[in-house]
């Protein structure tokens, strides 16, 4: 039995059901946001309503932006032949600040996970062929992280994709087995992409 007001323990509840967030953390950030003035709080509030009313997913590529096309699809100068398939934006934040990619991109929205429950429909797979189906797409980049689930993402999408007249690629071992693009400093996600290895998959 908590021995919190309802209003804390209201606010417990909300931070805890965001990710990496538990109870000691919960209640740390309860602490900070009392001991600091109203205008702080407020600004908080405002920060996240706003992201929310304001940000949307890409109705093409579900990278995040201002507008319903993102920045980068709907950039000409792009090849939107090549489209390179991640698992959250902030990898599509990542690739970019490494540069040396002028594809486009495909952001999955997670990865597969037995634990976790996802399975393949709650992730933009479905989305992913319709793009492949409805224009002309010459090559898949399959950079999902290089760990067990974007490793089994890889290998579902690319049994999927052996069905398609594409190219299909999986970043380079170069990156650590196990890690993530937002650990990965920009020159080994530049050569982990440049490096790319074909996938031939045993009929
Ligand atoms: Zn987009």
């Amino acid at each position: 039995m908590t021995a919190y007001s309802e209003v804390i323990t209201r606010l417990i509840s909300a931070l805890e059901s965001l990710p990496g967030i538990g109870p000691k953390s919960a209640e740390r950030i309860i602490f900070h946001i009392l001991k600091t003035d109203e205008a702080y709080a407020c600004a908080l509030a405002d920060a996240i309503v706003e992201v929310k009313k304001k940000i949307f997913f890409c109705e093409i590529c579900f990278n995040l932006s201002e507008k319903n096309i993102c920045h980068i699809c709907s950039n000409p100068s792009r090849n939107h032949e090549i489209i390179c398939v991640v698992e959250e934006p902030k990898d599509v934040i990542a690739i970019e600040k490494a540069g040396g990619y002028n594809g486009v991109y495909h952001v999955l929205l997670g990865a597969l996970s037995a634990i976790n429950g996802i399975g393949p429909s709650k992730l933009k797979i479905e989305e992913l062929f319709e793009r492949i189906h409805s224009g002309a797409i010459e090559e898949v980049i399959l950079a999902t992280n290089p760990n067990a689930d974007g490793d089994a993402t890889a290998l579902y999408l690319s049994q999927l994709l052996a069905k398609e007249a594409i190219k299909i690629s999986r970043i380079s071992r170069g990156v650590p087995l196990g890690s993530s693009f937002e650990y990965l400093d920009q020159a080994t996600i530049a050569c982990a992409l440049r490096d790319r290895q074909p996938i031939h998959l045993i009929q």
